[in-house]
């Protein structure tokens, strides 16, 4: 009769909340925990380049360094390279605090598209520390955008180190601008190592990092991609990753004009 149904349904529903809580917790969990690395690491990362400055410092006060010069500049340079490291560590602080909650205050302006990636496409060629062979195939007409300059410049830096450093030794980037309809369409392919389809979704959360075994070492924090995403979507645009495992991979983002 209309008891056992309702029995039924109430049995139905307690279960369904049991493991809708059992996920929310268990996703609680995961978080808190990919959390903790972060800190933990980034505390590590943190502790170097200072005690590294501590160092150089404590050598100059001791050593007389301030009357051997040649002496002086290497500690004075050595200073200056881990405090630039420190320096973008911080900077990538604050890309969580962006990433994990209400993104940002945007801040924009006009300016062209295609100068940016221009900009950023040469900066990576200069600064690569791979082979590296970027080409950037503008077919945009004119490429004015109303846009946050200094975060959307941070979304392609983030894009490019990425593509360097998930590739073999020797890298090859293809930029693409076009527009389409009342959007730019931008992609940024490379020829590196790929991310399988399995993990596609997931490299956009934060402090995600596909496993890789110990194929290819490379440092980072998973921060790079939610933030990427977070500035894209504030833009009010979209990104999406087409990837082949040992291929490469294709991002592609779409911006109003
Ligand atoms: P991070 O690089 O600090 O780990 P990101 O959020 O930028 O963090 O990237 C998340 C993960 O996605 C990386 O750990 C890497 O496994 C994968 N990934 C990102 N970009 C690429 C790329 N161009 N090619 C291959 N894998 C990538």
């Amino acid at each position: 009769g209309w008891q056992l149904t309702i029995s039924i349904f109430l049995v139905l529903a307690l279960v369904g909340t049991f493991f809708y809580l059992l996920t929310t917790i268990k996703k609680q969990n995961q978080l808190a925990m990919l959390r903790k690395s972060f800190v933990n690491n980034m505390t590590h990362e943190l502790k170097t380049p200072v005690s590294t400055v501590m160092a150089a410092v404590e050598s100059i006060q001791r050593f007389g360094a301030k009357d051997d010069k040649e002496r002086m500049n290497r500690y004075l340079n050595i200073s200056k390279h881990e405090l630039e490291h420190l320096s973008s560590m911080i900077e990538r602080v604050l890309q969580v605090d962006i990433a994990e909650t209400n993104g940002v205050s945007l801040n924009k302006t006009s300016f062209e598209l295609a100068t940016l990636i221009d900009e950023c496409v040469e900066n990576t060629r200069l600064f690569a520390k791979k082979t590296i062979s970027i080409t950037f195939q503008n077919d945009s007409k004119n490429s004015l955008i109303q846009a946050d300059h200094a975060h959307l410049k941070n979304v392609l830096t983030n894009l490019f180190d990425n593509a360097v450093k998930y590739s073999s030794d020797e890298v090859k980037i293809d930029v693409h601008l076009k527009e389409q309809d009342d959007q730019y369409i931008l992609q940024i392919r490379d020829n590196g190592n790929g991310i399988p389809k399995a993990y596609q979704k997931s490299v956009f959360d934060l402090f995600f990092r596909v496993p890789s075994g110990d194929i290819h070492d490379v440092k980072g924090f998973g921060l790079g991609l939610a933030y990427v995403k977070q500035i894209v979507n504030q833009h009010g645009g979209h990104i999406e990753l087409d990837s082949e495992l040992s291929v490469g991979s294709n991002f592609v983002i779409s911006l109003p004009k």
